[in-house]
Parts: C-alpha cells; sequence; structure tokens
C-alpha cells in the first residue's frame, strides 16, 4: 500500500481507496495510469463524459494551435505555434503525427480512464 496524491486537492490518499476522504475525487486504479498506446476514447472518471481523439491528426492538421488551445493543451497550443513559425509552416504538417499521443498524454495526466 502507498500514498498518492489526490489529483483535485493533493490530499495523500491510499492508493487501495476508491475516492478521496477529504474531497470525494474518484481515485484511479495504479492500472489505469497509463493509458494503452492504441487508446482512442477516454471517459471523464466524474461526469462519464467521453472524448474520442481516433481523428485528432485532422483536427491539428486542419486547426493546429487552436485545436490544442480549445482542448487545454496550452503547452503544445504555444509550441506547435511557435515551431510552425520557426519552421516556417513546417512543423505543422508534421504535428498531426504526435497529435494522438499528445492528448493521450493529455487526458492520462487528467484522470481520464481509457476506454478503447
Ligand atoms: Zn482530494
Amino acid at each position: 500500500m502507498a500514498l498518492i496524491s489526490c489529483k483535485e486537492c493533493n490530499n495523500q490518499v491510499s492508493d487501495q481507496a476508491t475516492s478521496c476522504p477529504k474531497c470525494g475525487a474518484p481515485i484511479a486504479p495504479q492500472l489505469a495510469k497509463v493509458a494503452p498506446s492504441s487508446a482512442t476514447i477516454f471517459r471523464h472518471p466524474a461526469s462519464g463524459e467521453t472524448v474520442n481523439i481516433e481523428n485528432s491528426w485532422a483536427w491539428v492538421l486542419l486547426f493546429g494551435c487552436v485545436y490544442f488551445a480549445l482542448k487545454g493543451v496550452w503547452t503544445h497550443a504555444a509550441a506547435s505555434l511557435l515551431l510552425a513559425l520557426v519552421t516556417a509552416g513546417f512543423s505543422w504538417l508534421v504535428y498531426p503525427f504526435f497529435a494522438r499521443a499528445v492528448l493521450r498524454g493529455h487526458y492520462s495526466a487528467k484522470g481520464w480512464i481509457a476506454v478503447s
């Protein structure tokens, strides 16, 4: 048994707990922390909202940094814009190849659960 930080309030919680005793946020099981590399559908543990990143490459190709900003991935929104400026737009065509991995990491880090 180990203590992990609650992602909502940073309270120290047992990794065996199903929810945080302080704020009630659900504690994702250890195994669910790393999403399978093939996962394209993620579910929010509290709201049940799902997101599909299957076609994220197309959105990134069309909208680039705007798409990342809409998804709240600010580091990549800034990075994709800067890289596009530095590489005269070339990176805009390369970024879509990494879109799925970027979003997978983004949702996993925020505690979303990989559905499939
Ligand atoms: Zn908490």
